[in-house]
């Protein structure tokens, strides 16, 4: 192995990742008081929370009755009974003060004509225990998440956060008694090796959307904590559960907010028929994604599909009139025109279901906890490590997320993880030494890689990955398509070993970055099928064929993908919290999901 210079930090806490989730644990560590570094490969607003658009969820009421039990029961049927009670209680009640937190941060809603925060109604989210569509989303026009991510990022710079901006985080520092110590990083610009020794790590590294070839998420979303974290011996939970949006914009996969099916756009087949009035009576258009997503899968198979080839659907918005659109949707508008050069205030937008968001991830308790879970202690916690946002499973959205829940996820779980280890860790508290060997396991890696003179260059491995992960792994499985799916992974993960990287440089390397970020994404995809194909039920997200039906006698548990260390996967599971938080506060009981 090369000899690498180690350029040691020792901080109270650090945070891998800058996007919502990230940059909102890294205001509360520093209001804590504590001594904390953020670590992020891209400049933080570019972090793909950006790119959110639609919404975060809150009952605020402002435009109708709401309340947070409300919202609550609707995280849990959309969830499909997968989540955790307590955590999504946790969650729900929590979102009104973490929005008018945001208010107060500054973060320019749009606003009603009395001047409070805009909200939209949204799929999936109902009065009254699933009476009817309710305003839920709390927006900035269609941009809520760069509203969000630009005053965040404001608030860190005024906390004096310590940023270590296109750093690419390496591998996780484990000890010998299996706790977190930190991390190893590599700096981009001038090829510098870090240690990062800290009290408490917290992950914050986003989703795995590119471990598919069509997916509405940046080319960052590359599941780097997932995948550290599974070469550390943590498993990853219910990574089967991967959310397809309904309307990615056909051949491009951008995505069309929700938001505007929440301001009355709708979907129409060939015959022009509003069809989600067949498959969802109340909620039509505004049924849970999983559930609109499969009607427009169904609509296709069976020939109903619109254009030359009948492979996909229209979104119609025309009817709500340039003024509408110019004011409430003025980003999707543009993104149509120059994604599929349609003029919205005119034509429908052609659409498909596209990959868009990870249930599973790193397993966490509510108070954003990583778990390294046994038989007989499913809950058991791993000391400094900590993982919040779409790296994580908390879990709040169990087999199927609602829209809006996921800005809400990072900030309020962000807020969790700070106020947790600011109990955990005193300010300032003396680093224990490491162990010398402490950075070999991530610098052989790293050099391992940097080194690859194989025979497959990176490229043309990722996407076979994709492409099987595409069509192996998609809205509708089948036990034949997923253990066939398995296979096809496996050989292609096996290539890996004989990956080419042609740069050896150490500055600005895009082929070795992109090396080790296919690494982490063949460990999200790996656990994603294999999870997949075990999993005999359909419940939320999971659509498969052969076993139509969601089993809770059998199936009501979430599945833990591990790694060794030959990168083979062994499934166990841990048992989903039927239990809520507080005493007042009843469980809510399985039932069919009907909308
Ligand atoms: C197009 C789009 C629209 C959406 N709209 C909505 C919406 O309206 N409402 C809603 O609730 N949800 C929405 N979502 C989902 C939501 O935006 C995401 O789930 C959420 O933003 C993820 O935030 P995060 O903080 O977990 O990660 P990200 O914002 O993805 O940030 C990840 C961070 O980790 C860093 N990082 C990753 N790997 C490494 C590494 N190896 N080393 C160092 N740093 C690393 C990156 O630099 C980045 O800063 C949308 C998603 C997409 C793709």
């Amino acid at each position: 192995m090369a000899a690498y210079d180690i350029i040691d930090h020792r901080y109270d806490a650090i945070v891998v990742g800058a996007g919502g989730a990230g940059l909102r644990a890294t205001v509360g560590l520093v209001e804590a008081g504590l001594k904390t570094a953020c670590i992020t490969k891209v400049f933080p607003t570019r972090s793909h929370t950006v790119a959110a658009q639609g919404g975060i969820g809150a009952s605020l009421g402002n435009m109708a009755e709401d309340n947070w039990e409300w919202h609550m029961y609707d995280t849990v049927k959309g969830a499909d009974w997968l989540g955790d009670q307590d955590a999504i209680e946790y969650m729900c009640r929590e979102a009104v003060p973490a929005v008018y937190e945001l208010e107060h941060y500054g973060m320019p809603f749009s606003r009603t004509k009395d001047g409070k925060i805009y909200q939209r109604p949204f799929g999936g989210h109902m009065r009254n225990f699933g009476e009817a569509p309710v305003e839920r989303a709390c927006a900035a026009a269609d941009r809520t998440g760069h509203a969000l991510l630009h005053t965040l990022y404001q608030q860190s710079l005024k906390h004096k956060a310590e940023f270590f901006v296109e750093y690419f985080a390496i591998d996780l520092i484990m000890d010998q008694s299996g706790a977190c110590r930190g991390v190893l990083a590599w700096c981009l610009d001038d090829g510098t090796i870090h240690r990062f020794q800290a009290h408490m790590t917290v992950l914050a590294t986003g989703g795995y959307g590119r471990a598919y070839f069509s997916c509405t998420s940046a080319h960052t979303c590359t599941g780097d904590g997932n995948g550290m974290a599974a070469r550390a011996g943590v498993p990853l939970q219910d990574h089967e559960f991967v959310q397809f949006h309904p309307t990615g914009i056909y051949g491009a996969g951008c995505l069309i907010t929700e938001g505007a099916r929440g301001e009355g756009g709708y979907l129409t087949n060939a015959e022009g028929e509003r069809f989600m009035e067949r498959y969802a009576p109340t909620a039509k258009d505004l049924a849970s994604r999983d559930v609109v997503s499969r009607s427009m899968t169904v609509e296709i198979r069976e020939g109903r599909g619109v254009g030359p080839d009948k492979d996909h659907i229209h979104l119609h918005l025309e009817h709500l009139g340039p003024e509408i659109l110019h004011s409430r949707l003025p980003g999707i508008t543009e993104t149509a025109r120059v994604f599929s050069g349609i003029d919205a205030t005119r034509d429908p937008i052609p659409v498909l279901p596209t990959v868009h968001y990870n249930m599973g991830g790193i397993p966490t308790n509510h108070m954003g906890e990583a778990l390294r879970p046994t038989a007989e202690s499913p809950d058991a916690v791993i000391p400094g490590l900590m993982a919040i946002g779409e790296c994580a499973s908390a879990s709040v959205h169990g087999a199927n997320r609602l829209g809006t829940n996921s800005l809400l996820d990072l900030v309020v779980f962000g807020r969790a993880a700070a106020i947790r280890t600011a109990a955990l860790v005193k300010p300032g508290t003396t680093h224990r030494p490491l162990a010398r060997d402490s950075a070999d396991f991530a610098l052989a890696r790293f050099d391992r890689m940097r080194n690859a003179q194989g025979s497959r260059p990176t490229a043309e491995i990722r996407l076979e990955m994709q492409r099987t992960m595409q069509n192996d792994c998609a809205v509708f499985r089948t036990k034949q398509v997923l253990a066939e799916g398995c296979r096809r992974l496996d050989q292609i993960a096996a290539t890996l070993a004989d990956i080419r990287v042609s740069d050896r440089s150490l500055i600005w390397n895009s082929d070795l970055v992109e090396s080790l970020e296919l690494e982490n994404l063949m460990a999200c995809a790996k656990a994603t099928i294999y999870s997949a194909e075990a999993r005999h039920e359909s419940r939320g997200a999971h659509a498969h064929e052969d076993f139509p039906k969601r089993d809770d006698q059998n199936w009501m548990k979430h599945s833990l993908a591990w790694f060794d260390d030959k990168g083979r996967v062994r499934l166990t599971y841990r048992p989903v919290h039927a239990y809520t938080l507080s005493k007042d506060v009843k469980y809510i009981e399985p039932k069919a999901r009907v909308y």
